[in-house]
């Protein structure tokens, strides 16, 4: 493994309650100074962070399987990427691309339309987080088509920015008492496979013929400029989409002249084990929004699609004061490297290979558990009320910190706050991901 000696050791080390009396300190301040709505999952304070292990100020060492949010994929201090924003830094910090530009945004833009589907002439531009891709996507969409409407699907998660908020399908907590939300934005269902009423084995086929009814008949297909989705949704509950719908959804757009946007921003960069989850059925995305694994943890975001289609906004029309920053870009190229020479794609596979027979074993034993899907480092447990579908959140929420009190960073999520999310950086030893999941199993026992 790639690291750099400031790495934390790579042990599960629990060495005070966690959060400890360091921790505790910090975190006084913290809801003194910081505003409540910046809420924390797990208020550990961070001394360092790498490999498979967060290590915080009172010397606990936890095992990490949620990657700042599927981020450092590459690990939090990965060397390269550690070396090649040094550099830049010392060189310069920024200049403003759209003022005097540098060879790192380029090196990028290179990079993104050689890694993603497709070998159409490809552009990029980009930004410094997901929401302001997916909103930029949205913008060059409209451009591009002359038209307005832009489908999204049920339980999608696109940013926290008035635009996305819209996109986004869960009210609480990413726009409960923030809107209005903009106009414009039609919601359709998608094919979610384990609470699809008719069976799993219609789901693809109903769901896309229910989705493409709604657009063509509520919407119109002729108003629609873009059709935005997640290959794998994220912060819905991490749904794979029944096989089939995605394609016939994508073969639908490009019938109806509207721009097919994959939003990639949690699961591309080797995360589902391909470089862009839509490759699992071969889809070629008109556009690709892309954040989060692009840059080893520093902030870059980007939309990459046909020349054509991002050529359509005006010269001036996209940008902003530090979109692409010097310092990400290189961060990116580093981590873009990383994934190259360590091969992630496989690593990703090797984790999926090790945790789901493990989580299915865990689920014999544990009838709470009523569903483990997921593809690659992406893989999620549905719990439920034994015997039923019935969302238990409240379990969830108690396995979560029976874990984090173990020294085990889980992450939950989904629309009814009842799924619990694996997301470990692909660099993570095996003995530590195998640790990791005794941890979530001693917590089943307790708890389930
Ligand atoms: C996280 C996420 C976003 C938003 O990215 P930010 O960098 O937080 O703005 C958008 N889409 C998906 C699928 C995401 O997972």
């Amino acid at each position: 493994m790639t690291s750099t000696s400031s790495t934390p050791a790579q042990e599960r080390r629990v060495v005070t309650a966690i959060p400890g009396p360091k921790s505790q300190e910090l975190h006084a301040r913290k809801q003194a100074a910081v505003a409540d709505g910046v809420g924390n999952v797990l208020p550990v304070y961070v001394r360092r962070a790498g490999g498979g292990v967060v290590e915080d100020v009172d010397g606990n060492h936890l095992i990490d399987f949620g990657s700042g949010i599927a981020v450092t994929s590459v690990g939090a201090s990965a060397e390269a990427v550690v070396r090649e924003a040094t550099a830049q830094l010392a060189d310069f910090t920024h200049t403003c691309f759209m003022v005097t530009p540098y060879e790192g945004y380029v090196k990028v833009a290179e990079e993104l339309a050689a890694l993603t589907p497709g070998d159409h002439a490809k552009k990029s531009a980009l930004f410094n987080s997901g929401a302001e891709a997916v909103e930029n996507a949205v913008k060059i969409a409209r451009a591009h088509t002359g038209r307005q409407a832009v489908v999204v699907f049920d339980h999608g998660y696109h940013g926290r920015t008035n635009l996305t908020m819209a996109l986004t399908s869960k009210s609480m907590p990413y726009k409960h008492s923030f809107g209005p939300f903009a106009p414009e934005v039609y919601r359709v269902p998608v094919a979610y496979p384990y609470r699809w009423l008719t069976g799993p084995e219609n789901c693809a086929e109903e769901a896309a013929a229910q989705a493409i009814d709604q657009i063509s008949k509520q919407v119109g297909a002729e108003n629609v400029a873009a059709i935005v989705i997640e290959p794998v949704l994220g912060e819905g509950g991490f749904i794979e989409p029944a096989k089939g719908f995605l394609p016939r959804i994508a073969e639908f757009a490009k019938a109806n002249g509207i721009v097919f946007v994959a939003d990639e921003i949690q699961s591309g960069f080797c995360r589902t084990g391909q470089w862009f989850a839509c490759e699992d059925e071969g889809i070629v995305p008109d556009l690709i929004t892309t954040a989060k694994g692009i840059a080893g943890g520093l902030p870059l975001a980007a939309v990459t699609g046909r020349a054509e289609i991002m050529d359509a906004a005006h010269a001036g029309g996209l940008g902003g004061t530090y979109g692409g920053n010097p310092v990400a870009c290189a961060g990116a190229l580093g981590a873009i490297a990383t994934m190259r020479e360590l091969d992630l794609n496989a690593k990703a596979k090797r984790i999926e290979e090790i945790m789901k027979p493990r989580l299915a074993k865990i689920a014999e034993n544990h009838p709470a558990i009523g569903d483990v899907r997921g593809r690659g480092a992406m893989i999620a447990i549905e719990l439920v009320k034994p015997g039923t579908k019935e969302p238990d959140a409240e379990l969830t929420g108690k396995v979560a910190k029976a874990c984090h009190q173990a020294g085990l960073l889980i992450l939950t999520t989904g629309t009814y706050g009842n799924v619990i999310r694996f997301l470990p950086p692909l660099v993570i030893g095996e003995e530590l991901l195998g640790e990791g999941l005794d941890v979530l199993e001693s917590a089943f026992a307790e708890l389930a």
